[in-house]
């Protein structure tokens, strides 16, 4: 992700708004568990009390307690859905393919719009409601431990209506709706265990009304239209974290293209992005290009299509999502964007391939997506990472309350801070000053690699670099991830380099590398009460990229204002090129 906002997770306590909207639906399923759930759980031929037991309603991650469920595993979500994008109307059928981890009466799935039905293995559920978020489905036989079966759940509801905490996670737009949002966005458009431990292949296929397209992850499979609905059809091959499926439904624009490698490309563009648009595209389009370059840093790329989206929301971050990231157009109001593609496009291995195991890892991914943004200004000849790391360190006096934030266990408040991205990024600086660049490079090669499609900890990057390095790095991650305070030593100190890079030491300040507005322009583009989050705190101090001066914000946004007018002209043609190649897109690719 980048820009910062933070996202209350849907379990927020307090939020009761959900439920009072859901009582009807909670009403007539809540009939259907007259029968307590030990007897319910009774089958032919079991008794309670066998050892079959209910399924934790959170999968156990001390930042968000109910997030995921325990008790189950998903391999697989078949979604089939049906987006009216005037009404704002989602209607669904999804099909999860969970196989049981232990004896379970009933499980939890994470899940907030209405549901009509619930089948476990054919056979009608029982279900109710829970928490802000939670839907127990109580099978009628309970579900033996390593059973695989399929949970059909059939529902419908208005995803920009659903508010946790007063908030919805769904971006309504003009023409459609989008879901992209982190740590959770699951919860508005599908059931799931919505975690990032419980990672699963996805098949979205979406019908929209003639003229608008639904954009998801993966390859695009199939598009047929009949009786006035175009239906998408969407395959992520490889096991993808519930936060970084996607949904954008709206009149975009495509492109497609091959990579050298044979991959397909598809990007999309709303329509409707005014003077962001050829902004956007001078970004976006180059997401082959960064790819490449990835993979030379990298190792090869972990999945098999990639892309970006561009939809016509008002809000200001970018995300990951798999294959295919969210770009809010405000990273573009100050014209081209490469570097927010670089962050985007390099989660797809630290993040996406290899993601956390709980969300105090988040270092896991910002710290490196951050640190990439660095390496392709090292690249580019806009400042080195070392130059970018200097002057991270210098700007930020030992009282900012930047140095008070600890990358490697940030609390869930300061989850997405910048000191996650931009110390995280100095923590890395300073391994390779350690390590030296051949180990270092050696460690950003093989982690993606040693746990592709998997989940890993921030323990687990430590002892992987002491192993591929032979040295002892416990302290030195210690002092840069775990201390909430300002490393006594620069990054180039730490590492005993020349004394100009000395910056705690110095009363001058390093120059600043060319790049490190533009890098920094990515975090300025706050969201703060704007589009989401109203009343939830956003807007608060903290809240801000801490220790950056409201003047440097507010001068980033004048610019982008200024180069937003100035890019307007060319829109028209861009829009033109587009749209020709969007009638070129083959409906069977
Ligand atoms: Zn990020």
């Amino acid at each position: 992700m980048n820009g910062f906002r933070r996202v209350r997770p849907p379990q927020a306590p307090g939020a009761s708004t959900h439920r009072r909207l859901l009582v009807t639906g909670a009403l007539s399923a809540s009939l259907l568990l007259l029968v307590p759930a030990s007897a319910a759980a009774g089958g032919p031929g079991r008794s309670p009390g066998d050892g079959a037991a209910p399924g934790a309603p959170g999968i156990g991650d001390p930042y968000y307690p109910a997030s995921g469920n325990g008790g189950y595993d998903v391999s697989h979500y078949d979604l089939r859905l049906r987006y009216r994008p005037a009404t704002d109307l989602l209607e669904g059928t999804a099909t999860i393919i969970a196989t049981a981890l232990e004896d379970l009466t009933r499980f939890n799935l994470d899940f907030g719009l209405t549901v009509s039905e619930v089948r476990v293995n054919g056979r009608e559920a029982a279900f109710t409601r829970s928490g802000d978020h939670e839907l127990e489905v109580t099978p009628v036989t309970p579900l033996r431990k390593n059973r695989t079966v399929p949970v059909v759940v059939r529902y419908a509801g208005k995803p920009s209506e659903l508010k946790i905490g007063g908030w919805t996670a769904w971006h309504r737009t003009p023409d459609g709706g989008v879901a992209a949002q982190e740590p959770a966005s699951a919860v508005w458009w599908f059931p799931s265990n919505d975690h990032p431990l419980d990672k699963a292949t996805f098949d979205i296929s979406v019908a929209v009304p003639d003229g608008t397209q639904a954009i998801s992850n993966g390859v695009l499979r199939s598009r047929s239209s009949r009786l006035g609905w175009t239906r998408w059809n969407w395959r992520s091959d490889r096991p993808q974290a519930t936060y970084l499926a996607t949904l954008a439904v709206g009149r975009f624009d495509i492109t497609t293209d091959t990579t050298a490698n044979g991959l397909p490309v598809l990007n999309a563009y709303s329509r409707d992005l005014g003077d962001n648009a050829g902004a956007a595209r001078a970004s976006v389009e180059r997401t082959a290009e960064v790819v490449e370059w990835l993979e030379g840093v990298f190792g090869p790329y972990p999945f098999n299509a990639l892309g970006g989206y561009v939809p016509n929301v008002p809000s200001g971050y970018a995300l990951e999502t798999q294959t295919r990231p969210f770009y809010s157009p405000r990273q573009f109001a100050a014209g081209a964007n490469v570097s927010v593609v670089v962050h985007e496009m390099a989660h797809q291995w630290y993040g996406d391939s290899v993601s956390v195991k709980g969300w105090r890892d988040i270092w896991i991914n910002e710290g490196f997506a951050r640190y990439s943004q660095w390496l392709w200004s090292e690249k580019e000849g806009e400042g080195t990472a070392q130059e970018l790391a200097d002057h991270v360190y210098a700007l930020r006096p030992a009282d900012d309350p930047f140095w008070t934030v600890k990358p490697g266990d940030p609390g869930p408040d300061r989850q997405f801070d910048l000191a996650v991205y931009d110390r995280g990024a100095l923590a890395l600086q300073v391994l390779r000053n350690k390590i030296g660049d051949e180990d270092f490079f050696t460690v950003l090669r093989g982690w993606p690699a040693e746990y592709a499609d998997g989940n890993a900890s921030v323990g687990d990057f430590v002892a992987y670099a002491e192993r591929i390095s032979g040295r002892q790095l416990a302290a030195l991650f210690d002092t840069w991830l775990y201390q909430p305070s300002k490393p006594a030593l620069s990054p180039g100190a730490a590492a005993g380099a020349a004394p100009a890079l000395r910056g705690a030491r110095s009363w001058a300040r390093p120059a600043e590398p060319r790049s490190y507005r533009r890098i920094a322009a990515t975090d300025t583009v706050h969201d703060h009460g704007r589009d989401h989050a109203r009343g939830r705190g956003h807007g608060r101090t903290q809240d801000r990229a801490p220790g950056l001066a409201p003047g440097l914000l507010s001068q980033g946004r004048a610019q982008g204002r200024a180069q937003g007018r100035a890019q307007g002209r060319d829109n028209g043609r861009h829009r033109d090129q587009v749209q020709n190649l969007s009638q070129d897109l083959s409906p069977d690719r």
